[in-house]
């Protein structure tokens, strides 16, 4: 008889945003008059922008156009994307190679199918409170996890250390759900850390475009050594609103190797196998948010969720409660007031204030304690919702 994966039965039942969906679905079957503010979700709310959309509708002309038509993409990327990718990175001082470039579907896609370059015997480091994938994926492919936790006491940017010892290190900055992000000392420490045990970084940068601080870095290969150590995961989805369009792009420096193997074209050798490449459509939709306007354009989305985040502070300042995260973040980790636990506050602000959050035991163990807003929602909604937070918790 066929074995199946059995890993799969490793995994925890996966109950945060079930678990929200259920609580707000009886609250309001209970008090249908009530209206929810919701502060929880992390997806857009803005449409994609204009010069995105004309680049879509061209698009699906040219597939109308015997001329002009596409048939099968190269699978690592649209030769033309991935040069106005590297371009992108060459404004911040970074020099790669078009090939060193790849286009994919999203970070979520990538973050799991580049688990097929590592060994399963190869162990895994998350920085806990995390994006629950890292673990599920790893958990799938029976990889030893190694969780390293993080708190308030190093603002959840944890130095590496003995304990932190593991052959994939999972690094996201800006992080979700707490909005750290990691400067360029810290960042580099953990580049050093990782080619001194011959580790590789998986760098999360999905949250990059939200950086104000521009001593932050945007991407791992600011720093030096980041190319012997690190692949770069990078999504438009909230840069540019493609959560439902879909897309992102992926670094692989052809000076990652490890047991004389490089990891660029591993890579290589793996999309030509398991891809057949990403639409033409969403390619030349994608290539759009790179020129002046289409740049200029996300911008403006993104200061819309940064006005959202300034609102929130702003009530969480005024309250003194403490929290990260905001400013270079579409995510605010806040401390739960009165030493209440995350689901006690769930529970607690959508009965009194019909606001709905994250609870922070949702993203690890040491998430416990610490509630997560999401930026991301309506403006209206998001100023009532600072309005009632600052009312319920005044003292
Ligand atoms: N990485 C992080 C840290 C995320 O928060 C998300 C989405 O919320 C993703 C990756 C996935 O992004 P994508 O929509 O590109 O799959």
């Amino acid at each position: 008889m066929i074995t199946p994966n059995t890993h799969y039965a490793d995994l925890k039942e996966s109950y945060l945003f079930y678990n929200i969906a259920q609580k707000t679905k009886a609250y309001l079957e209970e008090h249908p008059e009530k209206h929810l503010y919701r502060m929880g979700i992390g997806d857009v709310s803005l449409p994609l922008c204009d010069a995105v959309i004309t680049a879509l509708h061209e698009a699906v002309d040219d597939q109308a156009d015997k001329e002009r038509f596409h048939g099968y993409m190269p699978e690592c990327g649209d030769p033309g994307l991935r040069e106005i990718l590297a371009a992108h990175y060459a404004k911040r001082g970074i020099h790669l190679s078009p090939d060193e470039v790849f286009v994919s579907s999203g970070a979520s896609d990538e973050l799991g199918d580049i688990l097929d370059l590592f060994d399963r015997s190869s162990s895994a480091l998350v920085i806990e409170p995390a994006y629950p994938a890292y673990v599920d994926a790893n958990v799938m492919a029976g990889r030893k996890i190694v969780h390293l936790p993080a708190g308030k006491e190093n603002g959840f940017l944890p130095e590496p250390d003995e304990n932190a010892k593991a052959d994939i290190l999972y690094i996201c900055s800006p992080n979700n759900p707490t909005g750290a992000v990691f400067n360029r000392e810290q960042l580099q420490r953990w580049i050093d850390f990782a080619n001194a045990n011959g580790s590789v970084i998986l760098f999360d940068a999905a949250y990059e475009a939200f950086i104000e601080d521009e001593t932050l870095p945007h991407s791992i290969f600011e720093l030096e050594g980041a190319r012997t150590c690190a692949i770069e995961i990078c999504s438009l989805s909230k840069t540019a609103g493609f959560t439902g369009t879909r897309l992102g792009y992926t670094v692989i420096p052809s000076d990652l190797v490890r047991a004389g193997m490089k990891f660029n074209e591993m890579w290589v050798r793996n999309r030509t196998t398991k891809t057949n490449g990403v639409s033409y459509i969403l390619q030349k939709g994608g290539a759009a948010v790179f020129t002046p306007e289409g740049h200029q354009q996300i911008m403006e989305n993104i200061r819309f969720y940064k006005e959202n985040a300034a609102i929130l502070m702003e009530a969480l300042d005024q309250l003194g409660i403490w929290y990260c995260g905001g400013k270079n973040a579409p995510y605010i980790w806040m401390e739960c007031p009165d030493g209440m636990g995350s689901w006690e506050l769930f529970d607690y602000l959508l009965k009194e204030i019909q606001v709905v959050g994250t609870p922070g035991e949702g993203f690890g163990a040491c998430g416990e304690g610490y509630f997560r807003f999401s930026t991301f929602g309506n403006r209206e909604d998001t100023i009532e919702a600072a309005r009632r937070l600052k009312e319920l918790f005044v003292k």
